[in-house]
């Protein structure tokens, strides 16, 4: 939850259109392109078919553009349910934002800080409850803890960090004081710390929590099926017409696609990738995913997609393989009871789960090397499928 939220629908309305015109100039390049992209492709994937009439909105939030297609429904329904989509987003993004003051987990962050205790509200406390279960269950890959590191490390901005790394003995300090998620006490609603270096972010997390909430939502009011796709990251309810959500993985090299896969109803789809956010010096990208056991960036695997049920365990196992990389992903998949995986390293090289690897439709290009591999030892195909 990094950037600001804007607001943009396709009809705008006054709202949106009071809030447009200011937001639109904070939208990343980068981002408009990439979901424009995406979108494309996923346009381009059901050009086959008969399309079922559909309604589109388009929010600037998370510092991405998350579309909501809705299909199905009248188009007066399908508006006024994404308005209160919209809603609980703008909580989301102010109440659970790192860094920036004012919100619910910045107060909380301020607290441990200082050595106090917060009763926090019941819109963060599942956050934090679920937050860490996930800590345990990655072997503590996923940390949200580490919210000083980041910050050390320069992610704690709008923009990208440039410049030499921080100094070894800076992180090492901040190590040395090991801040996980065991060392935050939740007692009811009121949260503590004894270690003071607990600086909460929930940046790994918070976006397919939020997906998954956006769904719940939309079923709620009425919304039987809908996709709700923030840059390649999303969450999926019923149908699209006929047959099922068909979306593509965000491709970690290029701005495309890397496999089309088709989404069940309720499932969601979570990319971490050190593709997007990164520090940048000398040549040298330090993506924003760090490995809580050094400090230091990952930078062996470009990207990491989770398929489950629960956008927040998705996204919070995405960020975990990530940081997992290629020895160790099969044992955290294992840990948080993943069926669906897929890694693509820096080479290019795809490794995936048996469950994964049926389902995945690769596109024109098929990665040069696979590896599919579970409970039973891995299986290498040379030759991409
Ligand atoms: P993406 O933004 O590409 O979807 P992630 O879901 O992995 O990637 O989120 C990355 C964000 O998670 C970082 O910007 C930072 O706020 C936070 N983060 C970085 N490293 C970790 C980690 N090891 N565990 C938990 N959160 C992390
Ligand atoms: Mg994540």
């Amino acid at each position: 939850m990094n950037a600001g939220m804007c607001h943009q629908a396709r009809a705008e309305s006054p709202r949106n259109a009071a809030r447009g015109a200011s937001c639109r100039r904070r939208l990343s390049l980068r981002n408009l392109i990439l979901s424009l992209l995406l979108s494309l492709s996923a346009a381009l994937l059901t050009a086959c078919q008969r399309p079922p009439p559909e309604y589109h909105e388009t929010l600037f939030v998370f510092g991405t553009l998350v579309e909501i297609t809705v299909v199905g429904s009248a188009p007066e329904r399908a508006a006024a349910a994404i308005a209160v989509v919209d809603k609980r987003f703008q909580r989301m993004h102010r109440e659970w934002h790192a860094w920036k003051p004012g919100g619910e987990l910045a107060s909380l962050n301020t607290a441990l800080a200082n050595g106090q205790s917060m009763t926090v509200d019941d819109f963060l406390l599942p956050l934090l409850v679920q937050s860490k279960q996930l800590y345990e269950q990655s072997d503590g890959l996923f940390n949200p803890a580490i919210g000083a590191m980041i910050d050390l490390w320069g992610f704690h901005s709008d923009e990208l960090p440039v410049g030499p790394p921080p100094e070894q003995s800076r992180i090492q300090a901040l190590l040395d004081r090991q801040p996980g998620m065991d060392d935050l006490r939740i007692d009811g609603a009121r949260v503590s710390s004894d270690k003071r270096v607990v600086q909460l972010d929930l940046g790994g997390f918070a976006k397919g929590y939020a997906l998954n909430d956006a769904i719940a939502t939309l079923r709620r009011e009425g919304i039987a099926n809908a996709i709700v796709n923030a840059g390649g990251d999303l969450c999926v309810a019923g149908r699209h017409g006929e047959r099922p959500w068909r979306i593509g993985i965000r491709h970690p090299q290029g701005w495309g696609v890397i496999a089309a896969v088709e989404a069940a109803d309720g499932e969601c789809v979570l990319t971490s990738g050190n593709y997007e956010r990164y520090r940048q010096h000398q040549g040298k990208r330090y993506a924003h995913i760090l490995d809580p056991r050094s400090g230091w960036p990952v930078d062996h695997v470009a990207s990491a997609t989770v398929i489950h049920g629960d956008g927040g365990v998705a996204d919070a196992a995405a960020t975990a393989l990530t940081v997992a990389g290629p020895g160790l992903w099969q044992h955290i998949a294992r840990r948080m009871a993943l069926e669906y995986v897929m890694l693509v390293d820096e080479a290019g090289g795809v490794y995936m789960s048996p469950a994964m690897a049926e389902r995945v439709v690769f596109e024109d290009k098929a990665p040069r090397r696979v590896v599919i591999s579970g409970e039973n030892g891995g299986e290498e195909n040379g030759d991409g499928f």
